[in-house]
């Protein structure tokens, strides 16, 4: 089904409303005055390799790193998100998550088109960061596969839903600090035995909601490199930045 037969479904049956406030808007996907000035899109210049976003801009054109990652370069080779992450975001993603608002990836999809842009040249696949089954049972989708489904039509590349599995579960996230984080993940992801041919010599555009630490994604690249993928692009809709010293 292609985003505008399923954007006019959605529009005969639910009168289009912005994702943030819930005001009537035009058409689906469209946000209210006050959302768009209140969401803060992440654009250049940022980190070349993590997409740290700078202040200004050190050396126009240059591949410029952030201190984190010049001390050590992460494992995937580049990540890119398309908002910060704030209250707005914060309740946009939370809407998309747990209250079924699955309509609005139609306003996202030209988000991440834009943050991604760099990808879509020499990418091979789209494979989203997996919920386990329990918590995809719960919550009946998982956000990040809605995402890449939509993007995977938008940008013409493949979409693996179940290259990625998640070995075991792991906890919810929110209040643990960077290393709780990284023991909670370690060796969590796996690839699904069948998909190793969209793994082997592929550049995987990683597909996640929030990159926080970066150590749920950090995990998924260890498993996708470790089965032979040529490069890992991570794209979450919003990333957390806190104020670092460059
Ligand atoms: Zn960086």
């Amino acid at each position: 089904m292609t985003l505008y037969l399923l954007q006019y479904l959605i529009d005969s049956v639910l009168p289009p409303r912005c994702p943030i406030t819930g005001e009537m808007v035009d058409s689906q996907g469209m946000l209210s005055a006050q959302s768009w000035k209140d969401l803060s899109f992440i654009t250049s210049p940022y980190c070349y390799a993590c997409g740290f976003p700078f202040e200004f801009s050190i050396d126009e054109g240059a591949e410029n790193l952030c201190a984190g990652c010049l001390a050590q370069r992460p494992r995937y080779d580049k990540a890119r998100s398309a908002l910060t992450y704030n209250e707005q975001s914060r309740n946009l993603i939370l809407g998309f998550k747990s209250g079924d608002q699955t309509q609005f990836v139609v306003a996202m999809v030209p988000w991440l088109f834009q943050a991604g842009a760099e990808y879509w040249g020499e990418a091979d696949v789209i494979m989203p960061v997996p919920l386990h089954r329990w918590r995809l049972l719960r919550r009946r989708y998982n956000q990040s596969g809605l995402m890449g489904s939509a993007l995977s039509k938008r940008v013409g590349v493949a979409f693996v839903p179940d290259g990625l599995v998640r070995q075991r579960p792991t906890k919810v996230q929110g209040h643990l600090n960077a290393s709780q984080r990284h023991k909670n993940v370690a060796a969590a992801f796996a690839i699904h035995p069948k998909r190793l041919g969209d793994v082997a010599g592929k550049k995987i555009v990683l597909v996640d909601d929030v990159y926080t630490t970066g150590s749920t994604v950090e995990e998924c690249t260890r498993a996708l490199k470790e089965a032979g993928a040529a490069k890992v692009f991570v794209l979450t809709l919003a990333r957390v930045v806190k104020p670092r010293r460059l």
